[in-house]
């Protein structure tokens, strides 16, 4: 019996390239991961859920959804950050955000997996696919450990962000968008400046996180862009001034695509330590306010007032 394949599948290029050439060469896939922060593009979304047709036609395993929890309840990246008045790891310069609610998750699903259960039964490893592709070999650098062999067959198969494009195309789907949450600290001031166009009402759920997140920023970190803020690329928006410069940080979250180099040691650091969080501002968890509760919501009130004239 061979040993359970599972893809880490973050619904970007990388991954979806992965299971179009799976298809085309005939690899073998058990199971398909996408861990939702809560946080994921409205375009996303859609695009996991376009998707499922075409794993179906192609004997493909349906995508499984993990999230984080809390408590026992789901629990997202932007009502953690909310509540513990930080904004995403990523801001501070640390990854524990996607140790949280990427790894983790994934982690503790494939552990209750009864086929992985069956492998480690019988001494076998199971097979863990991460999308990076050739032009980033560097980033495959586990190979294996005591429960998985990590493979990266878009390196094998020497097979570049261009390449995957180019097979997602020849395969006849929709090109993905870039997949990471709305609110990333990675993101750019060009690409914070062209949600704000495009959702405004996830632009100002990430203005409330920075606001949220006032009081706990220190040194060099001036916003939810590290070191620029999103208020600040708002009123360039407004004033038609130019965008703040951000010195760069990370080209990518490191998370994209399932990766898994997120430093794990880090994670109690932000993400197990509840020393720092606000009062809980209802009985129980299953009373927070949930994501869902900002959609529609232009974040704070002179958001709606000032900047975009009460675009909702
Ligand atoms: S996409 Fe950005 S904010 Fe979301 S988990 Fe990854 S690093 Fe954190």
């Amino acid at each position: 019996m061979s040993p359970p394949i599972v893809l880490s599948f973050g619904g970007g290029t990388n991954s979806v390239a992965i299971l179009v050439e799976a298809v085309r060469r005939g690899l073998h896939i058990d199971a398909i991961l996408f861990a939702d922060t809560g946080g994921e593009m409205p375009e996303t979304y859609r695009y996991l859920w376009e998707l499922q047709p075409w794993l179906e036609r192609h004997g493909l395993p349906s995508v499984t959804v993990v999230r984080g929890s809390f408590r026992g309840g789901d629990y997202t990246l932007e009502e953690h950050s909310l509540r513990l008045q930080r904004m995403p790891s990523k801001a501070y310069g640390r990854k524990s955000c996607s140790v949280r609610f990427k790894i983790q998750p994934q982690d503790k699903w494939r552990n209750s997996w009864a086929p992985a259960q069956e492998a480690w039964a019988r001494g076998e490893k199971v097979v863990s696919i991460t999308g990076y592709d050739a032009d980033e070999p560097w980033r495959a650098k586990h190979k294996e450990d005591d429960k998985y062999t990590y493979s990266y067959p878009l390196i094998d198969w020497r097979m570049g962000r261009e390449e995957c494009a180019h097979a997602i195309m020849r395969a006849g789907i929709a090109l993905p968008g870039k997949s990471a949450c709305f609110y990333c600290p990675s993101s750019r001031p060009a690409e914070v400046a062209k949600l704000a166009a495009s959702h405004p009402d996830l632009f100002g759920r990430g203005l409330a996180m920075e606001e949220a997140a006032a009081p706990t920023m220190r040194g060099a970190v001036r916003g939810l862009g590290s070191n620029f803020s999103w208020r600040s690329v708002g009123e360039s928006v407004r004033t038609q001034a130019a965008l703040p410069i951000a010195r760069d940080i990370d080209d990518d979250c490191g998370c994209y695509d399932g990766a898994r180099d997120a430093d794990r040691i880090l994670a109690p650091d932000y993400c197990g330590s509840f020393k720092s969080i606000v009062p809980l501002p209802r009985e129980s968890s299953a009373d927070w306010p949930l994501a869902r509760d900002w959609a529609g919501t232009t974040g704070p009130g002179w958001l709606q007032d000032d900047l975009f004239g009460g675009v909702a």
